[in-house]
């Protein structure tokens, strides 16, 4: 057991309550908004996810036709990829409603951060998903110290959850590793503001 990494983990989730942090309001915007947010800000996705609907494309079919896709995602960057990824994402949810892992991982764009989000926040599946805030947090807290896969780390991290943890458990600590990144754990650390302080403090074991 590492007991450090499981009281960060208690920490986190005492922290963040709310498993609903992933904007969107059906599976189409938050599959949809997991490829959008792919190297850039969530500002920059709102912006394209809005061109979207205001287009009125909101379902798999209607964004598999729309000769205007590439235009409307435009302001998240790297359309032309996204665009593929989108079309190939619609074309997997319009054939399988509940795509598994491999599937999503075999589309061209989706890799394992993007299928977990889908999987855990779209399909209210239990993954957990590791993203950069994640590997900083545990690195800066000095958790990690070398560079593990994704794979690894994850493994890592549900060997230390709760007992009985469910989905929400896992979309709350997500959560929470988003949000302290973008608070507190950025290039210049705001550790004397930051919840997780005390924990930084301890040894490694
Ligand atoms: S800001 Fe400091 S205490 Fe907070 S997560 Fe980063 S390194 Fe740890």
């Amino acid at each position: 057991m590492n007991e450090k990494l499981h009281t960060l983990i208690e920490k986190l989730l005492e922290w963040q309550t709310d498993p609903d942090w992933w904007p969107g309001s059906s599976v189409f915007e938050i599959a949809s908004s997991a490829i959008l947010t792919q190297n850039t800000n969530w500002n920059n996705v709102e912006k394209a996810m809005h061109n979207l609907l205001d287009s009125g494309i909101d379902s798999w079919e209607k964004l598999l036709y729309d000769e205007d896709l590439e235009k409307h995602i435009r302001p998240a960057g790297f359309y032309q990829n996204k665009s593929r990824a989108l079309r190939a994402l619609a074309g997997l949810f319009l054939s399988t409603p509940e795509p598994t892992r491999t599937q999503l991982l075999n589309l061209r764009g989706v890799g394992p951060e993007t299928a977990d989000s889908i999987l855990l926040y779209a399909l209210n599946k239990p993954e957990m998903v590791i993203d950069a805030y994640t590997r900083r947090i545990l690195e800066k807290c000095n958790i990690i110290t070398k560079k593990c896969s994704y794979d690894e780390l994850k493994t890592m991290i549900l060997g230390e959850l709760p007992a009985h943890y469910d989905v929400n458990t896992l979309k709350r600590l997500h959560a929470a590793f988003v949000e302290i990144g973008k608070r507190y754990c950025k290039k210049t650390t705001k550790c004397n503001c930051c919840p997780l302080e005390a924990i930084k403090e301890r040894g490694t074991s």
